[in-house]
């Protein structure tokens, strides 16, 4: 048996989107997989306006370009998350105030916000976990009484809801992935939700190297010049026709995942295995059991990948990086780091039959005494 952690979705159609792309770039006809990508994307989240990027990377810097952060400004994010957030914020100058996650969604602590909170903070990026959204009515409470602007990495979330909103239309923008770690790709790919109708004429040109050209195809202008500090964010042709044919089958890529969410769930119960809570509104993205500790992980990891399973562990929390450890983190059960030594996140992929769920569960139970 040889059960990879990972395998990336294939559509199908792919194949046929960017033969057709290539076809039209020979009769000099608009290609335009990237407008329709970013209608149907519209449609499904109900977001105001969806800009695609070359990253989910890209759409993080866009959203803090588009808050006009300033040198000294504080972000409040997680330390149990990946490094583009932490990235975004440093590039602007900006400091960023580390906050613990939660013990059980691995989600940003909400509780602790306002420890975290100084007459500086101009905003806070939080991200929602394996799909599964943070506390969004107390941080939304919070944002509002304090006037923190909020930026949703939802690098996570394509098709993933809190009630019926879908994952970062909470904020006034958010992010979504198409890296194809993620449940849909376009091999490197994402895109910025703009909820806040105000961005969007400055995201189109901030998103076209902070030139007005958008306006001049529209005919707004008669020439287009550079107008604002920007850079080249866009997602290419060859990559949305990828992204396109992916979109086709997202339903039932998000269904057929959580179903095999749901039958480990149901297994890791009757084995009586440690695992993530059961919620609803998340899109099966990561299904993760939590060891004891580290140690025990090492060994869950070791006997896993001796029977063909390749179980893989999270993020290193950010503020115990060399760079991270010069910034403030608020916590109080220091749960980002436990996460990062506990959580193993096992195979899932769409294509990943019920029986190989069985055989994962299995040997992990085998595992414990
Ligand atoms: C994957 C991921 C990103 C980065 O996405 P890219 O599209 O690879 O730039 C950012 N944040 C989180 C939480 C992610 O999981």
């Amino acid at each position: 048996m040889n059960i990879p952690f990972h395998i990336p979705y294939v559509s199908g159609l792919e194949d046929i989107n960017i033969a057709k792309t290539i076809a039209q770039l020979k009769t000099g006809k608009d290609i335009s997989f990237v407008a329709q990508c970013e209608q149907k994307l519209k449609a499904l989240t109900k977001s105001h306006q969806v800009l695609l990027t070359g990253s989910c990377t890209q759409a993080l810097e866009m959203a803090l370009l588009l808050l006009r952060l300033k040198p000294g400004d504080e972000v409040i994010c997680p330390s149990f998350t990946y490094v583009s957030v932490v990235n975004a914020i440093l590039k602007m100058g900006a400091i960023p105030v580390f906050v613990d996650c939660r013990d059980d969604t691995m989600n940003i602590d909400e509780t602790l916000l306002k420890r975290a909170v100084s007459s500086s903070t101009k905003a806070m990026i939080i991200m929602h976990y394996a799909g599964v959204s943070c506390d969004m009515a107390a941080i939304q409470s919070f944002a509002r009484s304090h006037q923190i602007t909020i930026v949703e990495d939802a690098a996570h979330c394509m098709l993933a809801y809190n009630g019926m909103e879908h994952l970062g239309t909470f904020g006034d923008m958010g992010t979504i992935s198409f890296h194809y770690t993620k449940n849909i790709h376009s091999f490197h790919g994402g895109c910025l939700l703009i909820n806040n109708p105000e961005l969007y004429d400055r995201a189109l040109v901030l998103r076209d190297n902070g030139t007005n050209k958008n306006a001049f195809t529209n005919g707004i202008v008669d020439k287009y010049t550079w107008v604002d500090v920007g850079g080249n964010f866009g997602m290419s042709e060859l990559v949305a026709a990828c992204l396109h044919a992916q979109l086709e089958h997202v339903e039932q890529v998000t269904n057929e995942r959580i179903q095999l969410w749901n039958h480990y769930y149901q297994a890791c119960q009757e084995h009586k295995i440690n695992c993530t809570q059961h919620t609803i509104g998340h899109n099966g993205h990561i299904f993760y059991i939590k060891c004891k500790n580290l140690l025990e992980r090492n060994q869950l990891i070791s006997h896993l990948k001796a029977v063909g399973v390749d179980a893989r562990f999270h993020y290193q929390p950010l503020h115990q990086t060399a760079i991270g450890t010069s910034f403030k983190y608020i916590t109080l059960g220091n749960h980002s780091k436990k996460a990062s030594e506990m959580v193993l996140r096992l195979p899932l992929y769409f294509g990943m039959t019920k029986q190989e769920v069985d055989y994962v569960i299995q040997h992990v139970s085998n595992f414990y005494p």
